[in-house]
């Protein structure tokens, strides 16, 4: 069975047994990736559940340095996270709400913590949002039981997408493999279903003498990052003021995004050199801000107070928050892929290139492709790529260099700040064409047609490959064939590290053959 059946049996089989737990002296919410007190559903219903009961919230946040390993969780998003807890406990300190925050450094310990923390604070009742990937399934499923066996309840639920992963299915009862009829599904069920877009309430304050019971929460501190996941102070400094962190802060760039640059969208979002997209992925990776609340609010300021229809801008950016939603629902329903598997297994046998001065000059951004080398330096610069350029980047290794997917897909976790498994592997499965509803393995990214169309007046270029700088819009492209070769070699720029036709062809034989063998 795939691990959230078995997440769901667990909670029909406890059932009975969670609902004749009776509350004692507090209700616990488990943050995860859920970092807000605002449109929060678990938190809702924990709240909802301490006012029933007369008891106050307690809210808990696990550091787990062996789960940061686990996903591969870059340091400049710990960083984040952990910046963000701050901001998250001072907000529930002013209901007189703790936030107690813990490291475990062992993952296989986290269960019976969690477990021993509640009894502590003579709690029966935890409550967390649904984690989609494999390993957080399987051990919310273990917990349910372990937790029901004990006369506690731990209630897990959806959140973190729109429609719950399971809701939609083809005429025929399967889930959708293809993101355009899966898309219409979802607008569908979002529109016979509304009460999805209801906003959930931020708690309300805790009752008085709160802090005389658990003062010593409230005056827990935030740890530092595991040491292998540690900023240097000058990462901080440039790190930090390019990622505000927090719910306050998310919420305000949404709201300037849909006031000011939304209606744009479908125009300018595949130009990198221009700021046209919303930069809110780390914000909803983190849970920071809920996909509930990007939709409600861009819907919202359509006419149509609708998904599709209206605003061109409006529907577009809605559809994109869809992809997030979709490549959730491909994980809980092939689980596999969180296995180091493509998605299409005749595409297992492909013959990858394993070349360590290709894949080092792909991770530096020294290919000679300058889209390329950009495109790379603004993630190793900032922990974050224009999407146009992650798919550029990722075809580029995939199919002109034939390195292996993964480990570009690896190399993406380690550096972005929004770095999320589902829509990670998404797109290196869609770009090197072994994912779900992929480009066609034929269909192959010209670097140079890409860079010249999506990147004309070299705008892009110029910002992350500052050696190039002083180069015409025609020559910037492609320095050393169009008549600039001195001029970047003189300025330290290497030449293509392979040629682009001849790498073509290299990876539709390799491909070819791969699917015929396999
Ligand atoms: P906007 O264009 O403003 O879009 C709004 C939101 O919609 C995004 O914040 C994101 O949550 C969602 N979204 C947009 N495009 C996609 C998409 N193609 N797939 C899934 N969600 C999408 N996104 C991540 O959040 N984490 C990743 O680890 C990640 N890895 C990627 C790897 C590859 C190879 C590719 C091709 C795409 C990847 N994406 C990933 C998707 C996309 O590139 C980023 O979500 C987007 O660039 C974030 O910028 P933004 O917030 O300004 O997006």
């Amino acid at each position: 069975p795939r691990p959230m059946e078995v997440l769901v049996k667990a909670l029909e089989e406890t059932a009975q047994a969670r609902k004749q737990v009776k509350p004692k002296d507090a209700v616990v919410h488990w943050f995860k990736m859920d970092l807000r007190h605002t449109d929060n559903r678990s938190l809702a219903l924990a709240n909802a559940k301490a006012k029933e009961a007369g008891v106050p919230l307690i809210c808990m946040y696990i550091v787990s340095p062996q789960d940061f390993e686990a996903h591969l969780t870059s340091p400049v998003r710990v960083d984040f996270m952990l910046r963000t807890l701050s901001v998250l406990k001072q907000d529930l300190a002013a209901l007189d709400i703790p936030l107690y925050v813990e490291t475990v450094h062992k993952r296989k310990h986290v269960p019976q913590r969690v477990f021993e923390l509640l009894e502590e604070w003579g709690s029966n009742h935890l409550f967390a949002n649904i984690e989609y990937e494999v390993d957080e399934l399987r051990r919310e499923a273990q917990m349910i039981r372990h937790f029901a066996a004990n006369n506690k309840s731990y209630e897990v639920v959806h959140d973190t997408c729109i429609v719950p992963p399971g809701e939609l299915h083809t005429g025929s009862g399967k889930q959708y493999a293809v993101y355009t009829p899966w898309y219409r599904a979802w607008m569908a069920h979002i529109h016979e279903n509304l009460d999805l877009l209801e906003l959930f309430d931020r708690p309300e304050r805790n009752p008085n003498g709160v802090r005389t019971k658990f003062q010593k929460l409230f005056d827990c501190s935030i740890p530092d990052a595991p040491e292998n996941k540690r900023l240097s102070d000058a990462e901080k400094k440039t790190l930090r003021p390019l990622w505000p962190c927090g719910e306050h802060e998310a919420m305000a760039r949404l709201e300037k995004y849909c006031d000011e640059a939304i209606g744009d969208y479908h125009n300018k979002r595949n130009i990198p050199g221009d700021d046209g997209t919303s930069r809110l992925s780390v914000h909803l990776a983190s849970g920071t801000i809920s996909s509930r609340t990007c939709v409600r609010t861009a819907r919202d300021r359509n006419k149509t107070k609708k998904l599709d229809g209206g605003h061109q801008g409006i529907q577009t950016w809605i559809s994109e928050i869809a992809w997030r939603d979709f490549y959730k629902h491909v994980l809980v329903h092939w689980p596999y892929v969180c296995m180091n598997k493509p998605f299409k297994p005749e595409y297992s046998n492909i013959q990858w290139s394993y070349d360590r001065d290709h894949f080092a000059a792909w991770c530096e951004g020294r290919t000679g492709y300058p889209i390329v080398d950009a495109a790379m330096r603004q993630l190793n610069h900032m922990g974050y790529m224009h999407n146009r350029c992650r798919m550029i980047v990722a075809s580029f290794l995939s199919k002109d260099l034939l390195i292996d997917w993964r480990m570009g897909e690896r190399y993406f976790m380690e550096h972005l700040i929004d770095g999320d498994f589902a829509s990670n592997n998404g797109g290196w499965g869609f770009s090197a064409s072994v994912g779900v509803d992929p480009q066609p393995y034929f269909r192959i990214f010209n670097p140079l047609l890409q860079s010249e169309k999506f990147d004309p007046n070299g705008d892009y270029i110029r910002k992350w490959v500052p050696e190039l700088a002083g180069l015409s819009n025609k020559e910037i492209h492609d320095p050393y064939n169009r008549g600039a070769g001195t001029k970047a070699k003189k300025q330290g720029y290497p030449k293509q590290i392979v040629e682009h036709r001849g790498a073509r062809e290299r990876a539709l034989s390799a491909y070819k053959e791969g699917i015929e063998s396999g």
